[in-house]
């Protein structure tokens, strides 16, 4: 068995990974606060652990690895976007989940096995927040329930601060009902008008950092092997999960490995909205940018590395692309290289890899080089629409579709448009939509799987 490497936080070395338990691995990931499309920067993680998701299906199994990543649906942004619009709390979040795992799925980001929403699991955080007041990790104060951070002396030490440290440079103003500054909200009032489910502590609502520790709790157990996310979570989100998770079960330990991924910029500087540089996943897709572009530039930069988006990058990546295609037109794909395999099991290489994916598309092996582009996602259909839970493209079904999306793209091309409109029409009717793009992989079209896809139809559509 491939022998997989990753840069532990926790430890600050890169280690050898070995599973708590090899038939059942787990990893848990933040995922997005659902209230407006995803930008660029928050499609940096859901990348690089669907790769890591990928390494350790191949290595362990398919079937032997749950990976977890929620949904944040109760939130004070989320409040105040239904002040503004005056829509329901509930419409904005399913739809902009909705749009996330459409979005993802552009990129070739498999879903995970479980996407928990965060409203779904109030009941088990208000028994954890229950039990760390037990413990005498937390308290009750002015309707809030707050963790005690000096209850618990290893806070701070997955970032590396100390709590001195942290209550100095804290500027902020502290909330008299707070015993040490740093002390942070479990529990907090919520007004008639805001969300709010009935407690022990009055009707309110979860800070931020529980529903991560009860979520994580309830589907993966006390201990589990990686927890993932960006590094602008490591403090204080990542701490105060460890600090609320280690109290409740102190005999588990919670995760064993942390992984943070560096933070995206755009042409060399912070993306913001006051710069003009701020841009969602969805501008570029509907630009015509390929989702498959977007990930071949993103795995072009180690996750550790801060990565730089810029357009001359998304160029060369569609080139690089095409000319990928090109080698792999009508192969079979093999096993994926040895070698590709093994750049990514060293702590998750992509730049070693594609490097090893020109040598392959140098030595005209398309089988290989099929093989391995899929295994980083690459080339590699995924469902963007539908319902929750569904698996991953059959090699079967990705083929018909690859097909299908080169057939419009070709008619399209020919400058057949009646007959291409007929297709996409056929297409809606075993439920695919067809997608024509500007500078595209996969010469200029996409075939994306909705919720009323019928194989059977598909097929007949290809006799
Ligand atoms: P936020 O929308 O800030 O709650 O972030 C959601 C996710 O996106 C978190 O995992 C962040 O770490 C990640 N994220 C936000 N901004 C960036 C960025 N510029 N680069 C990489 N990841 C980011
Ligand atoms: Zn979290």
């Amino acid at each position: 068995m491939v022998e997989i490497k990753l840069t532990n936080t926790r430890t600050r070395t890169k280690e050898v990974f070995k599973p708590l338990d090899p038939q059942n691995l787990r990893m848990y990931v933040c995922g997005p606060t659902v209230y407006d499309r995803a930008h660029l920067g928050n499609a940096r993680p859901v990348v690089v652990f669907d790769v890591l998701y990928r390494l350790l299906r191949h290595v362990y199994g398919p079937d032997h690895v749950t990976y977890v990543r929620n949904f944040t649906d109760v939130e004070d942004k989320i409040n105040a976007r239904a002040t503004e619009t005056g829509r329901e709390i509930s419409e904005i979040t399913s739809e902009t989940i909705e749009w996330f795992l459409d979005d993802m799925g552009a990129l070739g980001a498999l879903p995970p096995d479980h996407m928990p929403r965060a409203t779904e699991y109030i009941p088990q955080m208000v028994a954890m927040i229950a039990d760390l007041i037990a413990k005498g990790h937390a308290y009750e104060a002015q309707g809030h329930v707050l963790f005690a951070v000096e209850s618990f002396t290893e806070y701070g030490k997955l970032s590396g601060r100390s709590v001195d440290d942290m209550i100095a440079g804290a500027r902020v103003e502290v909330a008299p009902y707070k015993r040490n500054p740093m002390d942070f909200v479990l529990w907090k009032p919520s007004s008639d008008d805001l969300p709010g489910w009935d407690s022990p502590w009055g009707r309110g609502r979860p800070g931020w950092h529980i529903e991560c520790s009860a979520m994580a709790y309830e589907l993966l157990g006390d201990s589990f092997d990686i927890h993932g996310g960006g590094n602008d979570l490591m403090f204080p989100h990542h701490e105060n999960e460890i600090a609320q998770s280690c109290c409740a079960h102190p005999e588990g330990g919670f995760a064993r490995v942390w992984l943070h991924n560096e933070m995206l910029q755009v042409e060399g500087k912070k993306m913001s909205k006051s710069l003009g540089n701020f841009f969602t996943v969805r501008d570029l897709l509907d630009q015509g940018v390929p989702g498959e572009v977007i990930r071949f530039v993103f795995l072009s930069t180690h996750y550790r590395k801060p990565m730089d988006w810029t357009e001359k990058k998304a160029k060369e990546a569609n080139q690089t692309l095409l000319g990928f295609l090109e080698a792999v037109e009508g192969v079979e794909a093999a096993a994926p290289d040895e070698q590709v395999l093994l750049a990514l099991a060293d702590d998750l290489n992509t730049p070693k890899a594609i490097a090893r994916l020109h040598e392959l598309k140098n030595a005209d092996d398309g089988a290989k080089l099929l093989a391995s582009a899929r295994l980083m996602g690459l080339f590699d259909f995924v469902p963007t629409t539908g319902t929750m839970g569904w698996g991953a493209e059959s090699e079967e079904v990705s083929q018909q579709l690859l097909k299908l999306a080169r057939r419009y793209a070709e008619l399209r091309g020919a400058r057949e448009y009646e007959q291409a409109d007929a297709l996409r029409e056929q297409a809606q009717q075993a439920g695919i939509e067809l997608q024509a793009t500007k500078q595209s992989v996969g010469q200029g079209a996409l075939a994306k799987r909705t919720a009323g896809f019928n194989a059977s139809k598909l097929a007949e559509l290809l006799e």
